[in-house]
């Protein structure tokens, strides 16, 4: 059997791409992953008032850097383009004649002052003024005006709209639809606009293009967020206009604010510290990429945002979120966004980096601070001390630095705690067992310590804290004796007589 699985991604270019926007297209690129279909990426710049400058680009390298590549673009063509709705006009125009041609769109020549006074005059006696079939025949359109006029005020080149006829009394008001998350749907159409589809500059709105290039493009499923969900049948009802199959729809849950109250919003990133853009936009607003997080972890945290696998697990690979995504498990309710789990998701992510890759990340960090590890066992046992710890990549130079540098200054908290009347003496013992015998295998460092701990009539644990804070500079860091191993007998000697000079 052919595959039919077509989806698409077709963000307007208003801005940079948002977190929201963002799951939208890993919805739909899985699901277009899991069905062998096709993933595409549409740019609906048919409003050039709003549209921003490199916001398309901006979009590209966004996926390019989470993995989740279109198999048709702007930037690589399939057989179904222009992907660019600005490219597409003759495409519309035509659509827009025969649906006027068929009765069921019409022109309006109403101007913005006029139905400014309607509106007006509405809210005046406490109502909503709606273009709808209740007053679409008292108002400045062909269905009023009749064929010769009309045809009068379209030579004479008047500026229009070509608006929809979305309901007239001849039928029943109650459009039922289905929503693959939603289930069944019902909507009052006496209660809807008689929408723009079209305007007199030659470009169609979001509705009419967004239908007529579904459609053109085969697309066989419309995963998009919740706020889409009210123009449903609309766009279900331009179908039926066309006597064309409809796609079908899943409409994704809302992404809520941290506190659960309210949509997430572009502003609460910047207000409340966390990253809500992939990457940084305009050299301003950073993105997850710069604030450390790696693309696999992002993926993964925005997938789980709407969605789970039926079971407790949360860490999972493209591959895995791949064979297991299903829109039958979208969830209904909005999904609060959780900065903290963000930054979990990303730790358990490093953790399962391989080695080498991890390795690799370390090397880069440790050469753009001006050192050199050469020796490829050494930076495997300092990658393998951290790799537990790191949560951003951009934090892996704090992890880092004690392998490269002496502390500069002691913590003065951890000081106070564990620096006692003994610690000097102790800690000279400690140097000196170390010069005599430079061996700092684990078992000889933990005999050696024991010996100086018990020669100074101390537990062995009162040691551990004093030459913690001389040789990382506080009470933290990876696993003391390890280090130990790591930095070398001579290295350790010297980071003693550093702290004991520096507490003189
Ligand atoms: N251009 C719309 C947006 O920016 C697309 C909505 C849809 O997927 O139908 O969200």
């Amino acid at each position: 059997m052919a595959n039919s699985v077509r989806v698409r991604f077709a963000p307007s270019p208003t801005g940079p791409l948002h977190i929201g926007g963002v799951r939208t297209a890993l919805y739909n690129y899985l699901y277009a992953r899991k069905h062998n279909g096709k993933f595409v990426l549409r740019v609906e710049d048919t409003d050039k008032k709003r549209s921003v400058d490199r916001a398309e680009e901006y979009i590209q390298s966004c996926l390019a850097w989470l993995g989740i590549k279109p198999d048709e673009s702007p930037a690589h063509p399939g057989s179904f383009g222009p992907y660019r709705q600005s490219e597409r006009r003759n495409v519309y125009q035509k659509y827009i004649v025969e649906l006027v041609e068929s009765g069921l769109a019409y022109y309006a020549f109403d101007s913005s002052e006029s139905l400014e006074q309607h509106r007006n005059n509405h809210e005046k006696k406490g109502k909503t003024f709606i273009y709808n079939w209740h007053n679409r025949m008292k108002l400045n359109n062909s269905l009023f005006l009749g064929e010769e006029k009309t045809k009068e005020k379209l030579d004479s080149g008047c500026p229009y709209v070509v608006r929809f006829l979305m309901w007239d009394e001849k039928e029943s008001s109650i459009y039922r639809c289905h929503d693959s998350v939603r289930g069944k749907v019902a909507v009052d159409c006496k209660l809807l606009d008689d929408k723009i589809l079209y305007k007199s500059d030659g470009m169609p709105t979001y509705h009419f293009a967004n239908v007529v290039d579904d459609h053109l493009m085969d697309i066989s499923h419309v995963i998009r967020g919740e706020e889409w969900l009210p123009s449903l049948a609309l766009h279900l009802k331009l179908y039926d206009a066309f006597g064309w199959k409809p796609p079908e729809f899943a409409h994704l849950p809302l992404i809520l604010k941290p506190n659960g109250k309210g949509k997430l919003s572009k502003r609460d990133g910047d207000r409340l510290g966390f990253p809500v853009f992939p990457i940084q936009w305009k050299g301003e607003i950073m993105g997850y990429k710069e604030e450390g997080y790696l693309p696999v972890a992002v993926l993964n945290f925005l997938a789980l945002l709407g969605w789970n696998d039926g079971s407790e697990n949360e860490i999972f690979s493209l591959e895995e979120l791949i064979s297991l995504f299903d829109l039958k498990r979208v969830h209904l309710a909005g999904a609060r966004f959780d900065p903290e789990k963000n930054k979990w998701f990303n730790q358990q992510h490093i953790q399962r980096l391989p080695l080498s890759d991890f390795c690799g990340l370390c090397k880069a960090v440790i050469e753009n601070h001006g050192f050199v590890v050469n020796d490829k066992n050494k930076l495997k046992s300092i990658a393998l001390m951290i790799q537990p710890r790191v949560v951003l990549t951009t934090k892996l130079w704090q992890e880092l630095n004690v392998f490269f540098e002496r502390p500069k200054k002691y913590d003065e908290k951890a000081l106070k705690k564990v620096w006692k009347a003994k610690t000097s003496s102790i800690l000279q013992a400690v140097a000196k067992a170390l010069s005599r015998d430079g061996d700092t295998t684990l078992e000889k460092l933990k005999d050696m310590l024991k010996g100086v701990a018990e020669g100074a009539g101390l537990e062995h644990s009162a040691l551990m804290g004093p030459l913690r804070v001389a040789i990382v500079g506080s009470l933290s860091g990876p696993d003391l004796f390890t280090l130990i191993n790591t930095l070398g007998a001579e290295e350790i000697i010297g980071r003693i007589d550093s702290a004991l000079k520096a507490m003189e």
